[in-house]
């Protein structure tokens, strides 16, 4: 196929699209210790508004799988002025953009106003936070581990407080415009084992945060859509109506539309116009999630193929541009090797409809791996695509959210275009790539500047980048003597 210019970002969170987008931003909110703790700060009295509340028991196995939670680009992060610990699971992102001229596919009949995009993700709001004498009781999500520094804005081993969430948003509240719109990829209830949810506490979660976001953002339209999390048991997200896909539509009902809707509560996955040329898609990819049984045979779950061939088809034709939205991620998983967030087959079909469709899709955008990271799907002649990720916040007294860094300027890019990506990428890979030590700083969040990755790690890193369908990640591996 031509070559089209588009980017898709994978793993954690969001995939962006090229095209001109301007600048990201990423912002983190920082937490000093130099404010007064506020004592005894209970998930029950945190909450303004009624929602989930688990009543809870310390002592729950490894539920957050490392290997699978990953985020965006742009987000927010809290630190503390003297421990700069982070959140394990609080992955909150805001991604902002610009969706003005989109150059990567043909001129749209329509042309996109102005306007910015926000990512948020992975929230992670752990209900049974709270301050508590013994540490190995601070919350649900440690799992019995002790706490180690437990705030009012959480701690390192667990996930996100009320508080927390509430911080950001409200800061995300003072900062979106009403041009702008929010993509929401997902993952609301905590890290904890099956036992300790029930179909009942994933609603009230989700109904806590969407009423919390509609409150903070009262005049912005957002763009849901599931993780894995986002269901009971976690990861089982069936291809038929149930409970949750019909609560979260009754929920969700102030952004989407009739049409919209009726696909959501069928499988979970829908599209809608942003505005005339600018499409949301938000599919489902729990769907094609390895650990979901309730899929495992299925070739096309809940026919979301067929309707993304048709929905794709249709934009094609009305000359509209899209964003892809999911909660899974495309592609491979650049900290482990040889290994696709989504079943191999399903990934395959889904990067080859992404390569077909690649002159109407601008960008996409994904949660889960709570890093932040870029894809690039190129077909047989060069890019097509860029997919970033999200990010995680952070505990402590005091909650001020500061902003992280912005990708072109990190990497001196002129644009976010598909070619400047690629040129990115291809930037990575030598030794010593200066290029790689801040990528690698930023896709882990800032976390610690001094962790590295060579040899073995750096290839998997540089070939998930570059490649997303199998056949270009193996030859990238065997191009780097890892095949
Ligand atoms: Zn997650
Ligand atoms: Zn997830």
């Amino acid at each position: 196929m031509a070559e089209a210019e588009k980017v898709s970002a994978h793993s954690a969170q969001r995939h962006l699209s090229p095209g001109s987008l301007p600048a990201q931003r990423h912002l983190s909110p920082a937490f000093s210790r130099a404010e007064a703790p506020v004592p005894g700060l209970s998930p029950r009295s945190e909450a303004p508004v009624p929602g989930a509340q688990s009543q809870t028991r310390p002592g729950a196995e490894p539920g957050l799988n490392q290997s699978q939670d990953q985020r965006t680009r742009t987000r927010t992060k809290t630190r503390s002025s003297r421990t700069r610990t982070r959140t394990r699971t609080m992955w909150l992102m805001v991604l902002l953009c610009s969706v003005a001229p989109l150059t990567a596919a043909p001129m749209s009949k329509h042309h996109s106003g102005a306007g910015r995009m926000w990512h948020i993700t992975d929230l992670h709001l752990d209900p049974t936070f709270h301050l508590d004498p013994d540490p190995a009781h601070v919350c649900s999500s440690s799992k019995g581990a002790a706490a180690l520094a437990p705030g009012p804005f959480g701690d390192y081993l667990c996930d996100a407080p009320y508080r927390l969430l509430l911080s950001a948003l409200d800061t995300l509240g003072r900062m979106v415009k009403e041009d702008d719109f929010v993509i929401w990829t997902g993952d609301s209830p905590p890290h904890v084992p099956p036992a300790e949810l029930s179909t009942d506490l994933v609603i009230q979660i989700l109904a806590n945060l969407t009423l919390t976001i509609q409150d903070k953002l009262p005049k912005v339209q957002v763009f849901p859509a599931v993780g894995n999390h986002d269901y009971w048991p976690q990861d089982q997200m069936p291809d038929s109506p149930n409970d949750i896909y019909s609560a979260a539509a009754r929920l969700w009902s102030p952004w989407l539309q009739e049409g919209a809707l009726q696909t959501f509560v069928k499988g979970g996955f829908y599209s809608q116009l942003l505005r005339p040329g600018l499409r949301i898609v938000s599919l489902n990819t729990i769907l094609y999630y390895g650990p979901n049984a309730a899929t495992l045979n299925s070739s096309d779950p809940a026919g979301q193929f067929q309707w993304l061939q048709g929905t794709l088809e249709g934009a094609e034709r009305n000359q509209e541009q899209v964003y892809v939205i999911a909660h899974v991620p495309v592609g491979f998983l650049p900290f482990v090797r040889n290994t696709t967030a989504m079943r191999r087959e399903h990934n395959e079909r889904l990067s080859a409809m992404f390569v077909r469709f690649s002159h109407v899709i601008k960008g996409q955008f994904y949660g889960h791996t709570h890093r932040d990271s870029l894809m690039v799907l190129r077909d047989q002649s060069g890019p097509v695509a860029v997919l970033p990720e999200p990010d995680r916040s952070q505990l402590q007294q005091r909650a001020q959210w500061r902003l992280e860094y912005v990708l072109t300027e990190a990497f001196a890019l002129k644009d976010l275009s598909p070619a400047s990506l690629l040129s990115l990428a291809s930037d990575l890979l030598p030794p010593s790539s200066k290029a790689f030590l801040t990528y690698f700083n930023h896709f882990n969040v800032e976390f610690n500047p001094r962790l590295s990755c060579e040899g073995r790690c750096k290839v998997d890193q540089v070939c998930a980048v570059l490649n997303v369908a199998q056949s270009g990640y193996e030859r990238c591996l065997g191009l780097q003597g890892h095949g």
